[in-house]
């Protein structure tokens, strides 16, 4: 399973959180629908290849439908295969994303909230199974939330999906992954118009600079050009994150946040992504990209 709960945190935790978590082996984790417990497992960066995980115990099982379980199920075969069908998308998902909530709302709290409203509608969802209704979306202020929609069902993502401020209507149209300048190009328009989309890619191994209100962070995308038979990143692309509206709780988190996950892929074959809603600079230099709302700023491992 990819989420459990934490007995001593008092919170629901995903597998990617356990990476970050100090001492794991001294927290207790239970499934969040029937409280059997699980343990958490490939948790060490450096040993492990596989993701980290959630399983029971040697003679341990869920509860008789538990639907923690069956959705967990449903999750691990969206890895590898699509699940949509012609009628349908098997598990409920947030088909609708407010930027105003999330500027609002307090990160933790609209998580919290989050995962209450989606185990609710996926619990209503299986009700309604049963009666032969269909499924029901929601709306959510959590772009980690919908981050991990897109990279956990990369086979579903014409999934719809209505994002304040984004044109298109599904994840894949939201969505944007920064692209490599190809053949005698030097640079590359990475949407059709000036506009902001949810970007992604993995960072470089260049340390991010903090210059006055500004976090630079270079991106692995860029100008690849061989060099004395290398290839090397001569113009990489770069975020310039805007930190003069943050406050400098958030500050710390957020760069705390990027030190662990640099930290994490250092010396292995994992790979950092980095997500955001934000704008190509398509005027002065096209390397840059500007976000300034730290809640849409997420990573991914890989
Ligand atoms: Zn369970």
């Amino acid at each position: 399973m990819d989420d459990a709960r934490c007995v001593e945190l008092q919170k629901t935790v995903t597998n990617e959180d356990l990476y970050l978590i100090d001492d794991v082996k001294s927290y207790q984790f239970v499934c969040d629908e029937c409280g059997v417990s699980l343990i958490p497992c490939s948790y060490k960066k450096a040993v492990n290849l596989r993701k980290p995980y959630f399983k029971t115990g040697k003679n341990s099982e869920h509860l008789v439908g538990c639907y923690a379980k069956a959705t967990s199920k449903i999750r691990e075969q969206a890895k590898t295969a699509r699940i949509s069908t012609d009628e349908c998308f098997p598990l409920a998902y947030p088909n609708r994303f407010n930027l105003t909530a999330a500027k609002s709302v307090k990160t933790d709290k609209s998580s919290a909230s989050d995962i209450q409203a989606q185990h609710g509608v996926i619990k209503k969802q299986f009700d309604n199974v049963s009666r032969g209704n269909s499924k029901q979306n929601y709306v959510t202020s959590s772009f980690q939330t919908l981050v991990d929609q897109y990279f956990n069902f990369p086979f579903d993502r014409d999934r719809e999906l209505t994002f304040v401020g984004i044109s298109g209507h599904q994840y894949q149209q939201v969505f944007q992954k920064i692209q490599n300048p190809i053949g005698k190009q030097k640079f590359r328009f990475q949407s059709e118009k000036p506009e902001t989309k949810v970007f992604f890619s993995s960072l470089s191994w260049e340390k991010p600079e903090i210059i006055d209100d500004q976090i630079i962070v270079k991106l692995s995308a860029g100008w690849w050009q061989e060099s004395d038979g290398k290839k090397k990143n001569l113009r990489p692309y770069f975020v310039e994150i805007n930190t003069t509206e943050w406050s400098k709780t958030v500050l710390n988190n957020f760069t705390q946040r990027l030190t662990q996950i640099r930290e994490l892929v250092k010396g292995t074959d994992k790979k950092a992504m980095m997500v955001f809603a934000g704008k190509q600079d398509r005027e002065q230099d096209f390397y840059r990209f500007t976000c300034d709302e730290s809640r849409l700023i997420c990573f991914k491992v890989f």
